[in-house]
């Protein structure tokens, strides 16, 4: 028998702008516990913000520490499998959406494929994703990452 594979502790961004969005997350986080190979370790408050470069209603984001034995594609594969049974469309770049799962950072994992870039190429520059990631997990981001994105809005909700 192969070896069991060790765990990763992972970071995923959540976020939905259309539905219930609150619904949305919390069906999301439910989804992740419930895929193997994947624990869920902290889930941050949720937070609504401005669309950045999308447009449509306020969002609800929210950032998830997870523990996986899922290799980093396989993981990604998992999260798609989440949005498309929340309804996913992807009518335009940056349309609306009922659920996005990004993966932020994958242990100290650098990736660099087609169809998947560690650690996510945009998290540094958006609020939205490095607030939640510093409240479950601050030695992640340095007090100048938070400071170069405190223009933008965003508000604590629960
Ligand atoms: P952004 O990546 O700027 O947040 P988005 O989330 O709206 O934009 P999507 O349409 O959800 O973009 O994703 C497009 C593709 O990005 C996915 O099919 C996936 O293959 C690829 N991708 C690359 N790196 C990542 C990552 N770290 N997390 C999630 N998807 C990624
Ligand atoms: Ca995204
Ligand atoms: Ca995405």
């Amino acid at each position: 028998m192969p070896a069991p594979r060790a765990e990763v502790t992972a970071h995923v961004a959540l976020g939905a702008n259309l539905g219930d969005a609150r619904e949305a997350l919390r069906e999301a986080i439910a989804a992740l516990e419930a895929t193997p190979g994947v624990r869920v370790r902290l889930v941050s408050s949720l937070y609504r913000t401005a669309p950045v470069d999308s447009s449509g209603p306020d969002y609800l984001n929210a950032v998830a520490e997870v523990a996986t034995t899922l290799t980093a594609p396989a993981l990604l594969d998992a999260l798609l499998a989440i949005e498309q049974a929340a309804g996913r469309e992807r009518p335009y770049r940056n349309a609306p959406r009922t659920l996005d799962l990004d993966l932020l950072l994958y242990g100290e994992a650098r990736i660099d494929s087609p169809r998947l870039t560690v650690p996510h190429p945009r998290m540094g520059e958006r609020a939205f994703v490095l607030v939640p990631l510093a409240e479950i997990a601050p030695p992640l981001v340095s007090p100048e990452a938070l400071r170069a994105v405190a223009g933008q809005r965003i508000e604590k909700r629960d």
